[in-house]
């Protein structure tokens, strides 16, 4: 008798809290709850969308070896092309998500930010809004409270927020003095939560070439990147690799085609991965974002900045700053997206972080008031 009322209890109970939770048992199916923000320094549009531009591969002041580039990544057919430098891109996450940016195609997006490089864009990305002190990409401390750090203070995210860039400024940008969130970048090691593969990471890093005196080599972001997933299972992570930025400032073509296929194929491991571990598996959103364009000219693509940046940052030659470097582009992939492919419309690099968190089912305005409005189209 009294095992079967505790069975008829237990039956009760279990009616009530479907009853009571109808909704959030089918959305837990359907909806995100973890998310990996990714970006790639200053990747044109012109690439995303169109491959590999044959006029700078044919230009012997930045393309070293242009056979092997048509060889690798030419086509005749745009589709064709952009498939080759960014198979992951297309093949997935344009199928099955969404992407913007096709500026051929009535597809729009710019930073709104007045100086087009790269602190200001990341800050943009990251507070979802533009704060006009924000004028130069040296090592100041931000005031502004990025997305991540307000996450990071709120129950059920606590401790499961990181960061890894191969820019050795963001610490500054996320402001870790005060936001106290884990930041890998530049030239950091792993010092905590030591693992085989951390341990095998800070090796090499002492190894590694040094190319640039404030940005690593993206291996290395994109290898402490998925060994914290792995080890840590954070429910938010900041990716930001870098290396097409800088090959392109050395105003080397193919290097930068050829770091934009291989963070491509990083984006690839990771998303695969993702969906390879139950903790992240159907429950993850992907965003891949850029914190400026480049020039559209042959002369203009190596750099970026507006006229007031371009007098910020010493640029001699460019009276016009470098026109075009403010388009931008963006793709997302996850429960909550629609397959819808390109999106045609317009938006801005501010409205970014709100809808971060509204694809973790949060409330922007509650989080980030100043910042500004979700991408509705982007989400389902
Ligand atoms: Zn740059």
């Amino acid at each position: 008798m009294i095992i079967k009322n505790k069975m008829h209890l237990l039956l009760t109970s279990l009616i009530i809290v479907l009853l009571w939770f109808p909704g959030d048992a089918a959305q837990a199916e359907d909806s995100s709850t973890n998310l990996v923000l990714v970006t790639l320094d200053g990747v044109r549009w012109q690439e995303v969308f169109g491959g590999v531009d044959q006029d700078l591969i044919a230009d012997e002041r930045y393309t070293e070896n242009p056979e092997l580039i048509q060889a690798t990544y030419g086509h005749e057919q745009r589709e064709e092309r952009r498939e080759k430098l960014f198979p992951f891109l297309w093949s997935v996450v344009a199928t099955q998500g969404v992407i913007i940016g096709d500026r051929t195609r009535a597809s729009y997006m710019e930073v709104t930010n007045p100086w087009w490089f790269s602190y200001p864009g990341y800050n943009e990305i990251l507070t979802g809004s533009v704060d006009p002190d924000i004028d130069s990409n040296n090592k100041n401390w931000n005031s502004n409270i990025t997305f991540l750090e307000v996450l990071n203070g709120m129950a059920g995210f606590q401790n499961s927020v990181m960061a890894f860039g191969s820019w050795d400024v963001f610490p500054y940008i996320f402001n870790t003095q005060r936001s106290g969130l884990p930041v890998n970048a530049g030239f950091d090691i792993a010092t905590n939560a030591l693992t085989e593969k951390t341990v095998w990471l800070n090796e090499v890093s002492a190894e590694a070439p040094k190319l640039w005196k404030s940005v690593r080599v993206d291996f290395l972001t994109h290898g402490y990147a998925m060994e914290a997933l792995r080890s840590q299972h954070p429910r938010v992570m900041y990716v930001s690799y870098g290396e097409t930025d800088d090959f392109a400032h050395d105003d080397s073509y193919d290097r930068y085609i050829d770091a934009a296929f291989r963070t491509d194929m990083m984006l690839s491991k990771l998303w695969h991965w993702l969906q390879s571990d139950p903790f992240y598996r159907g429950r993850t959103t992907l965003i891949i974002a850029t914190d400026h364009g480049r020039g559209t000219t042959p002369d203009g693509w190596p750099h970026h900045a507006s006229i007031p940046g371009a007098v910020k940052l010493g640029f001699d030659n460019a009276p016009d700053g470098i026109p075009g470097s403010d388009q931008i582009w963006f793709a997302a992939i996850g429960p909550g997206i629609p397959a819808k492919g390109l999106l045609r419309g317009h938006w801005k690099q501010s409205q970014i972080a709100a809808t971060a968190l509204a694809s973790l089912q949060l409330d922007p305005q509650a989080i980030l008031p100043e910042a500004d409005r979700v991408m509705e189209q982007v989400l389902r």
